[in-house]
């Protein structure tokens, strides 16, 4: 076999196509191969895939950016017949290494989703020299394909949270089937609306919004609201992350106040948040420090901390006995923050309720958010709500590619 042959067979190519020439620079520091198909050869109608097949009515000459051959930026070059088609007039064939339209191979599309899941957009547009917009481009057309194909049929348990861009001022809802931990949707805003949004697109896709048995997400009322109106057939349930979220942000408020005539807790703030097994040696002493001191935050902080004993309580009965005692304690601990929290919980007591038989775990609610904040990371640099869109999908939709067009 000479050397045409073997790139044939690399790039597995079969009749009628082969590669009949190659240039090799060092210096440019590129390889380009050209493809040609045999002398007589006949395709079929890419439109109407009319089985008679027609010979060659013009060409155009085509190239495409293909896998580097080692550091060596590889083009295929190739002059892509027409045919004309009793039904559908003069249609330029597809050819099996690329989809239509597209400047790339379809394995180089392949790497760029590749990598575009492990690393941010830009970086591979440096290590590829092909332009971000470019594998933009790419990206949407594969997520979008690949979103379709999703099966949803097993989808009983939502996950609805926010999250904002630019600095808070743009805000997004997620849209996730959490057994599945995969993001299946994004809406634009926070508002009630939001949730119809999702169930229209829902039914797009053929699935019944009634399917959905739970709802998890925070005590936010646009989204209650919405739930109202448009998942009536769920139960909604409050979980971990966002009921201890009222209490961190009681934290804050006490812990603000209280720094302007105690200097120690200036730059504390992390101490007090933070899930305490996750704080260094020293950043432990500084709070066992604090906590020390007659602080109203070290008060406040205890009582959060009680709060998260609730979910560690494997009998429902039991924890719901500790919740109102601690419901009790909350609201008699002198510290408006923390009653203004307990008082959010108390209003919303049955969805902080139902977290205990209905088997959702803080674990799914956590982990996808920190996937989205990965997404969002690899897609930095890059304003466009579409963009962020579709690497988030990218990252946490857990979709399958395949390279057939
Ligand atoms: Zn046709």
């Amino acid at each position: 076999m000479d050397e045409l042959g073997l790139f044939t067979l690399a790039l597995g190519l079969s009749k009628p196509w082969e590669v009949v020439d190659l240039k090799f620079s060092k210096e440019d520091g590129r390889l380009d191969l050209w493809i040609d198909f045999v002398k007589g050869a006949k395709f079929p109608c890419p439109s109407c895939q009319e089985t008679k097949e027609g010979e060659a009515h013009d060409t155009q000459k085509r190239t495409w950016r293909h896998l580097n051959f080692f550091q060596y930026e590889t083009y295929l070059h190739a002059r892509v017949p027409r045919i004309r088609c009793g039904s559908c007039g003069v249609k330029q064939v597809e050819v099996p290494w690329a989809r239509p339209g597209s400047g790339f191979t379809l394995l180089f599309e392949l790497l760029v989703l590749s990598l575009s899941r492990e690393m941010s957009v830009a970086a591979v547009a440096e290590m590829t020299a092909v332009h971000a917009n470019r594998l933009w481009r790419i990206l949407d057309h594969y997520v979008e394909r690949a979103r379709r194909s999703v099966d949803l049929s097993g989808f009983h348990q939502l996950g609805i949270d926010e999250f904002s861009l630019r600095k808070g001022h743009v805000y997004m809802t997620s849209f996730a089937d959490l057994e599945a931990s995969r993001v299946v949707f994004l809406g634009e805003g926070r508002k009630r609306g939001v949730i119809e949004a999702f169930t229209q697109d829902l039914e797009s896709w053929g699935v019944d919004p009634d399917q959905i048995e739970v709802i998890c997400c925070d005590m936010w009322d646009p989204y209650l609201s919405g739930i109202g109106k448009s998942l009536k057939k769920a139960r909604v349930v409050f979980d971990r992350f966002h009921v201890m979220n009222q209490l961190n942000k009681a934290i804050e408020r006490v812990r603000w106040e209280e720094q302007r005539e105690n200097k120690a807790l200036t730059r504390s703030r992390f101490l007090w948040l933070k899930n305490p097994k996750n704080l260094t040696a020293e950043q432990e002493a500084r709070l066992q420090a604090l906590k020390r001191l007659d602080l109203r935050t070290a008060r406040a902080y205890q009582i959060k901390l009680a709060l998260a004993r609730f979910w560690e309580i494997a009998d429902p009965a039991e924890a719901i006995s500790y919740l109102k005692r601690w419901y009790f304690w909350a609201t008699h601990s002198q510290l408006q923050p923390v009653i203004h929290a307990a008082r959010t919980i108390k209003n919303y007591w049955q969805g902080v309720v139902n977290f205990l038989d209905a088997r959702v775990t803080n674990g799914m609610v956590e982990g996808l958010n920190s996937k989205i904040k990965t997404a969002m990371k690899r897609a930095y640099g890059f304003k466009q709500v579409g963009y962020l869109r579709t690497i988030i999908y990218l990252v946490t939709g857990r979709l399958t590619f395949s390279y057939t067009q």
